[in-house]
């Protein structure tokens, strides 16, 4: 296989905004040592993932994994980038600090309204993929 074939470039292009958001967002170094200090592990490369998703969506949070996953169709801006990574972040942390069931309606709503009334959200309604396991944003 090429390096052509192997390396997308909207894969690599996501990947080098995330650290760039990382470094430089302040909303997102709030949240990255907020986890920190409350004993819940941050680790870019093993908390972030950048993959192609389905149609319209531009990120996810998925608590079997505990990984957020940025959309690398929508995810292509430093804009975006930040916008999706802070409100997973919002999820990261509810799933570490509370007991949040993402299976239950109640629960799910409570987490996304935090997470969209802490980050400005052009669309926060949820939805869920892979079963109840995964929240999910829709790119608007
Ligand atoms: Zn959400």
């Amino acid at each position: 296989m090429s390096e052509n074939e192997r390396l997308d470039p909207k894969l690599e292009n996501c990947e080098r905004l995330t650290v760039l958001s990382v470094e430089s967002s302040p909303f997102v170094r709030l949240m990255t040592s907020a986890l920190r200090n409350a004993g819940c592990n941050f680790n870019i490369s093993r908390h972030i993932s950048c993959e192609a998703c389905g149609k319209g969506m531009a990120g996810g949070y998925d608590r079997k994994t505990n990984q957020i996953v940025l959309c690398t169709d929508y995810c292509q801006d430093i804009e975006r980038v930040t916008a999706t990574l802070s409100h997973e972040l919002v999820h990261m942390y509810d799933h570490c600090t509370t007991t949040i069931n993402f299976g239950d309606i109640n629960h799910l709503a409570c987490t996304e309204v935090r997470a969209a009334n802490l980050v400005d959200c052009k669309n926060p309604l949820p939805s869920i993929l892979n079963g109840e396991t995964r929240t999910a944003w829709r790119a608007q």
